[in-house]
């Protein structure tokens, strides 16, 4: 019976594995038109500092909408973008498009507003990160210092010079970088010290359980500590609740994204808030003045 089950077991895994494999094809096959016909979105978040809840940046996330399939989330197709190139092209429209956007947040007056990109460690390895970033900011206006690239902690651990050469131009043209999901990869310390990192952001997986679970509240404290003492900035990602909120702001993290402000909007739901100035749940104003916060 145990061989039998055995049996059964690795014939769903085949059959499992070549589902995936067959949806990965697809969707690959279906990313080389989609740039062309528009399916790309992005959409924004806002990272918010307090105690006024203003709305000092916002980061860019990507969407697929395929037609008659609705979203297809970056978790997936980023990672099979990645792998055929594509991530090249898609990477380029996304900064783009996020530029062209915070200029005209910038038009409309909200100037000091900045704009986060997401990079993938492949479009390092396949062009010139640099050279690019000159070419949009040149095309679109926007300042070095109104752009922040997030990047994660595989790229830095990519062999040879290449990637140090290019973030150190980056940081010579202006741009924040920003160490994405901070705390889930290695996160060697030598890398912190080794890069020109200007901010830190937690991963969400540590913020979900800062309640419960007095490890992750710890190396929470821990990470904010030592950002201070890099000289880098901290922001929190995935807050969710007041507690949350409450948590981070006592280790002095400067600043936050999540659901509990804001999910990702697109740019006119953005807009809508630049201008109610609505970023801040009514709990945090009320807990606000009873000092809580
Ligand atoms: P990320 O850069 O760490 O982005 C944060 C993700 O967490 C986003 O998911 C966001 O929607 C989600 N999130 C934000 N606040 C909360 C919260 O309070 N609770 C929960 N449960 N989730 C929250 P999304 O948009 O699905 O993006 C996933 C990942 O895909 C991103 O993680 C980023 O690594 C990648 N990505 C997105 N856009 C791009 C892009 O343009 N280029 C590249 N290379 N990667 C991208
Ligand atoms: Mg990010
Ligand atoms: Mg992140
Ligand atoms: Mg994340």
């Amino acid at each position: 019976a145990a061989k039998g089950r055995g049996r059964n077991c690795a014939e769903f895994y085949t059959r499992k594995m070549g589902a995936d494999a067959e949806r990965h094809l697809m969707l690959q096959s279906a990313m080389r038109t989609a740039l062309a016909h528009g399916e790309f979105e992005l959409c924004y978040q806002p990272k918010v500092a307090l105690p006024d809840g203003q709305m000092f940046g916002m980061e860019a996330l990507l969407r697929w909408r395929r037609p008659g399939h609705g979203v297809v989330p970056p978790a997936e197709f980023i990672p099979l973008a990645e792998e055929t190139g594509a991530i090249v092209a898609i990477g380029e429209w996304v900064l783009r498009t996020a530029c062209n956007q915070l200029r005209r947040w910038h038009d409309q007056g909200y100037t000091r507003l900045t704009m986060a990109v997401n990079l993938s460690g492949r479009q390092f390895a396949r062009q010139d990160v640099p050279a690019l970033i000159r070419q949009v900011l040149a095309d679109t206006g926007v300042p070095a210092a109104s752009l922040e690239l997030e990047l994660t902690e595989s790229i830095l651990m990519s062999e040879g010079t290449a990637v140090t050469d290019a973030l150190l131009q980056l940081k010579d043209i202006g741009v924040t970088l920003a160490l994405d999901d901070f705390g889930t990869g290695y996160s060697s310390l030598s890398y912190l010290k080794r890069f020109p990192i200007d901010v830190l952001k937690i991963d969400r997986s540590f913020i979900t359980d800062l309640a419960s679970d007095a490890e992750n509240a710890s190396l929470t404290r821990t990470i904010i500590l030592m950002a201070q003492s890099l000289h880098m900035k901290t922001v929190a990602e995935g807050v969710e609740s007041v507690a949350q909120l409450s948590f981070l702001r006592r280790c002095k993290c400067d600043a936050f994204q999540g659901y509990f402000f804001s999910k990702p909007l697109d740019a006119e739901g953005v807009t809508g808030l630049l201008r109610d100035r609505r970023c801040l749940p009514a709990v945090v104003r009320h807990q606000r003045g009873r000092q809580t916060l």
